[in-house]
């Protein structure tokens, strides 16, 4: 059994991972010459961590991460804080697996810590896939080709994979534009902002913040309704000024960290509707080359470890039956990667009315659930966080 991963991202990373720990050969295909992340924060929930424990990467993830006490929702004028979820020791000890946040870098550094080199092409993009069969061969843009028995497209939102196998239709713009910075954690010290993930709800607008880089660093996202964005802004360099007057009249914390903001990132954000199938025969789709999804729920990278780790299970419990592995791969997945395209989307809408009536309505249906010392977990959150990969697969066996 050969296994053959397009894309270098977390999830065809991760794949790599799990299924090498499984003794099945693989080899990774990535365009860049290095590997890369954009330089901003990213959370790895509790059923995410929990697989990049079991793939022997908890100290190295620890050691690079920050952990924070808990989830704090606020108006973004008043700061008031209107609902709240425990995260820190309180989650680990319900979940069973702790909830971190990190910088992208150092995440993807903590993954490549486990690759090496072997069976890694940077530098080739991959420009269409074959099968029959016996197998599946790829081919890259110089046209050189490999041969193996099946085929991972974990080749992000703009999948070639997808487009090839599944049509060509374009990603949906959302209709929003995520801003991203990173501040020195020096800078922002005296707002006392605590070791929390703090979501801002306002009209049109929201923005979430939280330590990375165990602490050194302060890491924003805000996300705002805006009109279409041309496509070479998917992702680009923006303003301090821009992003400040697009948070104007919010509450001084946000604005004192987005005005200590060296570099701000600016990203159109696209999703799409989830698939009927990610599977062709020998060939199939993980990540957000299956299920992109809008970041509401700081999920699209988590999806993507849940996918690599199941689909490493399927295939090493099924090498003589490379599409049988596969079909009970999407079976097991794509239910829940759909649900969660789909929770993501209403999440746009609970964080960001902007209807005077549905916010009040939504502020008193939160504020019961305010108080840091009796927060009960949400169902939806025990869904997402206790999600258990391996007992998943033994389950489904
Ligand atoms: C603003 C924002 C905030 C987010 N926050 C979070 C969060 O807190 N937590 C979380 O879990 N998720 C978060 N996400 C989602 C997360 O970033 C993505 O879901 C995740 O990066 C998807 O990983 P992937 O490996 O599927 O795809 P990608 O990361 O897109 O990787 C795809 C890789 O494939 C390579 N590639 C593409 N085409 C080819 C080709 N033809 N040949 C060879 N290589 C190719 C690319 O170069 C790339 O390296 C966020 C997203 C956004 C936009």
């Amino acid at each position: 059994m050969k296994v053959l991963i397009v894309g270098g991202g977390i999830g065809g990373i991760t794949c790599m991972l799990a299924l090498r720990k499984r003794g099945v050969d693989a080899q990774l295909f990535e365009q860049a010459s290095a590997f890369g992340q954009v330089g901003a924060g990213i959370q790895v929930s509790s059923n995410a961590a929990r697989i990049l424990l079991n793939l022997g990467l908890g100290a190295a993830l620890k050691k690079v991460a920050t952990y924070p006490e808990g989830r704090d929702y606020r108006g973004w004028d008043t700061g008031e804080r209107l609902y709240y979820t425990p995260l820190g020791q309180q989650a680990e000890t319900y979940f069973g697996s702790p909830y971190y946040a990190a910088h992208r870098a150092e995440l993807l550094d903590v993954l490549l810590s486990g690759l090496g080199e072997e069976g890694v092409r940077l530098g080739s993009r991959i420009e269409r896939v074959d099968q029959d069969s016996s197998g599946v061969t790829l081919t890259l843009a110089d046209g050189t080709t490999a041969q193996g028995d099946i085929l991972v497209g974990a080749d992000g939102i703009h999948s070639t994979i997808r487009g090839q196998l599944f049509g060509k239709e374009l990603p949906r713009y959302t209709g929003n534009v995520a801003w991203r910075g990173l501040v020195p954690a020096e800078r922002v010290a005296h707002l006392d902002v605590g070791s929390m993930v703090g979501v801002w709800m306002g009209p049109n607008r929201s923005i979430v913040q939280y330590y990375v880089s165990a602490g050194r660093t302060f890491n924003w996202i805000g996300i705002s309704r805006s009109p279409q964005p041309a496509r070479e802004s998917w992702l680009a360099e923006g303003k301090v000024e821009d992003a400040l007057a697009e948070y104007d009249g919010w509450h001084p914390t946000i604005r004192t960290i987005i005005a200590a903001t060296p570099k701000v990132l600016r990203q159109a954000l696209y999703d799409r509707e989830p698939l009927p199938d990610w599977q062709a025969g020998r060939v199939v789709l993980l990540g957000d080359a299956a299920h992109p999804m809008m970041p509401f729920y700081a999920q699209g990278g988590a999806q993507s470890i849940e996918d690599a780790y199941v689909l490493a299970g399927c295939i090493a419990e099924a090498q003589d039956e490379p599409r049988a592995a596969l079909a009970r791969f999407v079976k097991m997945r794509l239910p829940r990667t759909a649900w969660m395209q789909g929770l993501a989307r209403q999440q746009e809408e609970l964080y960001q009315t902007n209807d005077a009536a549905s916010i009040k309505e939504r502020n008193e249906i939160m504020r019961v659930n305010r108080t840091p010392e009796t927060a009960i977990f949400p169902p939806e959150q025990k869904r997402l966080y206790g999600y258990d990969a391996d007992t998943e697969l033994r389950n489904s066996a």
